[in-house]
């Protein structure tokens, strides 16, 4: 089966892309401070800094656009978005959000205390953010595979069991409002959980009383690469295994920028109708009516055409085969990535990459940094600057991981895209020891990714 797979879309419109000079790149990166996103989208000549609101949207959802349907009470286009949420994901109830963090923030105070623990399949930045804004303390349940970025696990996604049930034996079920599982997980590096795992873990939660809720952002290609890997699935449609992966949780979180295919929106959907009920009030004092949640009737419409296209077993196919064309090229130069190949992204492995750098200097923004210069595209850091400080000590938290994404925007580049950045990654990798590290010179208090600015320290490279 070595047949090639071509993009399964042809192209109706175009966005011409911009080419700067060598200067005019280095200008522009210290203007933004060494951080990427502080670069201006137009001196960005392929944009892989996230997968979040830039696919491209098809025909058939710029039409449905033109349907929005505006009321601001009972809007058609709401009751678009909640019947294909409700067919596509199966969940018995959804609330409309402006984006994925919208529904965090209404699910963490909904239903967290004070003193609360809840265990996640390693972190992300917002869920845990507003977790830790409602008082309770995040704990990694994530395998421990899920760390070591040469580990070869297909689904390193995969909750510790034993982990989980001794965080329950240690803190009891009561202070456990509900475990946040990520599928799939994309600070591992896009990695998939197997649906036997969404499965135990359920049943040990249920056990418990305890509930489940995905952050399902990532949830259609997690079904791809459980159609490829687990075995049973292979000839089921992606649509039946992501129902079947639902049916292991009692409702989501969803940033519909991601696998909905669309540009802005979100919703949380839960089977609960206790939950459900305060949910709607919630929503009226942070995202608008539930109704709407902080989006037009025409981004409702889009979303709704879009949940449907993206479980297409062709779209999907050849998303998880763009990332992985990308991410074949580097391993076979050689390039140290996290492996496997994740769903969305390719990560690079700034350690390995930079050996000569300590974690102080930034490894993974300085390689973010020069992968601009060299060739205009934009990566995003996921090391240390991500992950923050740690509020008690206010240390650096150091994650063992220290990398670089590569995030492939859904049916925006071609392959053609993909190979001029492998090009570029190959050739930095080949002068490797001429990449200097960063010093931190503005720190924002939270999320500092998103803002700091960096300077390089001239003797830590070569
Ligand atoms: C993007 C993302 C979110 C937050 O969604 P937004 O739409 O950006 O607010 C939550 N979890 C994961 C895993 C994400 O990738």
């Amino acid at each position: 089966m070595n047949k090639r797979v071509a993009e399964p879309y042809k192209i109706k419109s175009v966005e011409t892309l911009k080419m700067l000079s060598y200067e005019e790149r280095e200008r522009a990166l210290i203007l933004g401070g060494y951080n990427t996103f502080l670069l201006r989208s137009e001196d960005v000549y392929i944009d892989l800094l996230t997968d979040s609101g830039t696919s491209a949207m098809s025909d058939l959802q710029w039409a449905a656009l033109m349907r929005g349907d505006e009321a601001y009470a009972g809007s058609k286009s709401w009751f678009s978005l909640e019947s294909a949420v409700r067919e596509v994901y199966g969940y018995r109830f959804v609330i409309p959000t402006h984006q994925g963090r919208g529904a965090e923030n209404l699910l963490s105070q909904l239903k967290i205390h004070q003193g609360d623990f809840v265990p996640g399949n390693m972190y992300f930045t917002t869920t845990r953010a507003h977790q830790e804004l409602n008082g309770a303390t995040f704990v990694d349940v994530i395998i421990d595979e899920a760390h070591d970025p040469t580990h070869e696990h297909p689904f390193k996604g995969n909750v510790d069991l034993s982990k989980l049930e001794s965080l329950i034996q240690r803190v009891g079920p009561d202070k456990i409002p509900y475990v946040s599982l990520a599928v799939t997980v994309n600070l591992a590096g896009g990695q998939p959980v197997s649906m036997k795992n969404m499965r135990d873990t359920y049943e040990l939660c249920h056990s418990h009383g305890i509930s489940v809720m995905f952050d399902a952002t990532r949830c259609v290609e997690n079904a791809y690469f459980i159609k490829e890997r687990e075995s049973g699935y292979a000839d089921k449609p992606v649509k039946d295994i992501l129902q079947e992966m639902m049916s292991y949780s009692d409702g989501c979180t969803m940033s519909g920028k991601k696998d909905c295919l669309v540009n802005i929106g979100g919703f949380l959907a839960m089977n609960d109708e206790d939950l459900y009920t305060r949910a709607r009030e919630l929503v009226v004092l942070y995202e608008g009516m539930p109704s709407y949640g902080g989006m037009a009737g025409r981004d409702m419409e889009a979303m709704a055409q879009g949940i449907y296209e993206a479980v297409d077993d062709n779209y999907i196919r050849h998303r998880i085969q763009q990332v992985r064309y990308l991410g074949q090229q580097l391993i076979d130069a050689g390039v140290p990535i996290v492996r496997p190949i994740g769903g969305h992204a390719v990560f690079l492995d700034a350690r390995q990459f930079l050996p000569h750098l300590r974690q102080d200097e930034f490894p993974a923004q300085a390689l973010a940094a020069a992968l601009y210069l060299d060739s205009g595209v934009r990566a995003m850091e996921r090391g240390i600057v991500s992950a923050g400080r740690n509020k008690v000590t206010g240390e650096h938290n150091r994650p063992k991981l220290e990398l670089v994404r590569l995030t492939i925007p859904r049916r925006v580049y071609t392959d053609n895209h993909m190979d001029v950045v492998a090009d570029s990654v190959i050739s930095l990798y080949e002068k490797r020891d001429t990449v200097s590290g960063l010093e931190m010179v503005y720190e924002p208090p939270t999320l500092r990714f998103f803002n700091a600015r960096f300077a390089p320290v001239p003797s830590s490279g070569k």
